[in-house]
């Protein structure tokens, strides 16, 4: 086997492991997976690191925006971002922090 050949495999290794189904679905999964197996001691910077993990991953899984009648009518983020009014409103995410937006029909 030459190396070229060798790199040749590694390459299609690589791709049947892309392709292989992940177990790990759903951001819900994903947190309580590193909630349980969080370092209860010790290990401070990856700690910190699994705790931005978490919030990035929350940020992941969509939420109804509010109203807030008391400004004006429309949807807002959680963070106090103003979105829009419901019937023109086409994001997925609050582009002030990145919430993913659930757009439910009432
Ligand atoms: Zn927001």
């Amino acid at each position: 086997m030459n190396v070229d050949s060798i790199l040749q495999e590694i390459g299609a290794m690589k791709t049947k492991m892309n392709k292989k189904e992940k177990i790990v679905k759903i951001p819900e999964e994903a947190i309580e997976t590193i909630k349980s197996n969080m370092p209860t001691s010790g290990y401070q910077m990856l700690r910190e690191s699994l705790i931005m993990a978490i919030g990035a991953l929350e940020k992941q899984i969509p939420k109804k925006p509010h109203r807030n009648y008391k400004k004006f009518s429309g949807l807002w983020c959680k963070c106090g971002w103003y979105l829009g009014q419901k019937q023109c409103l086409d994001i997925k995410y609050c582009p002030n922090c990145g919430q993913a937006i659930l757009l439910e029909d009432e």
